[in-house]
Order: structure tokens, then sequence, then C-alpha cells
């Protein structure tokens, strides 16, 4: 299993990659350190965040946007290059194969599973079982966490 997270302590990015169970997740950069309490190999078996315990997990396609955006970016200058030389047909071309190009890419990506509450991502295993992205349930987790930083601004120390 693949797992990455910010460590809720010193907020330090910790990065691991494991063929056998986490049975504790661990920050490299701050020693602070949660026992896991349903030890499993695969992210698919996970049925809460290894860093915070929470429940809700979602399902995302393991493809950085910024990949993507750049893809589509190297697609539209090609295209127009193609363009300014008086070559119609390529420029088309060109917007297509990448497009297309852009959608295999995406297809064949991994999928994740991202904690709600703390943004740690899961992969590793098939997670097709596991809920798409829910507006309401990340909404929640949105206004708990103004609260809390509401509640920590407010009160004393
Ligand atoms: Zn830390
Ligand atoms: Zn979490």
């Amino acid at each position: 299993m693949k797992l990455q997270f910010r460590c809720p302590h010193c907020d330090a990015q910790n990065f691991r990659h494991r063929s056998e169970e986490f049975h504790r997740i661990n920050c490299e950069s701050c020693g602070w350190e949660r026992p896991v309490t349903q030890p499993s190999a695969d992210a698919s078996q996970l049925s809460e965040c290894l860093v915070c315990g929470n429940h809700d997990l979602w399902r995302q396609k393991d493809f950085p946007q910024s990949i993507g955006l750049t893809f589509v970016a190297a697609g539209a200058t090609l295209s127009s290059i193609a363009w300014y030389y008086h070559r119609p047909v390529w420029a088309l071309g060109i917007l297509l194969a990448f497009a297309a190009a852009d959608l295999v890419l995406f297809a064949i990506m991994p999928d994740v599973l991202v904690c709600y509450r703390c943004g740690a991502r899961h992969s590793g295993g098939d997670l097709s079982e596991h809920p798409t992205f829910d507006h309401e349930t990340a909404e929640k987790y949105r206004q708990q966490k103004l609260r809390l930083e509401e509640a920590a601004k407010s009160s004393p120390g």
C-alpha cells in the first residue's frame, strides 16, 4: 500500500510505500506516531483512514491535476502552431490526439482513497467498491474544520 499524508502534529508531508501491512504510522520529521487498528496490506480493505481513524473515505483517480493541465496546454500550443502554419487538419488532429491520450491516461491511472478529514491518500488494490466524492460529506467536514479553527482562535492560549 502507498500512503501519503500530512502529519497532524507538525504538518510535514510524509510518503510511505510498503508491500506488507502498516502496523503503525509515524512522521519522519517530528516523531509523531499512531498505531493502526486494522492492519491491512491493501487499501481496498480499509474502512478507516490510517492517519486519523476517520471512517469517511472517497475514491479518486490517482492523477495529479497539474499533469492533466500541462498535457492539455501542450496540446493546445502545438495545435495553435499548426494553425499558424495554415495546417487546420493538423491542428485539429493534434488536439484530438492529445484529448484521446488524456482519456487513456486517466483510464489506466489507479484509484486512490482520500480521507475527507485529513486528506491522507491511500492507494493499492482494487478500490472500485469504495464510494466516489460526495459534496454533502465534504461540506460536513469543511464546516467541522471551520468550527475547530474558530474554537482554537477564541480559546485563550
Ligand atoms: Zn510530524
Ligand atoms: Zn484521515
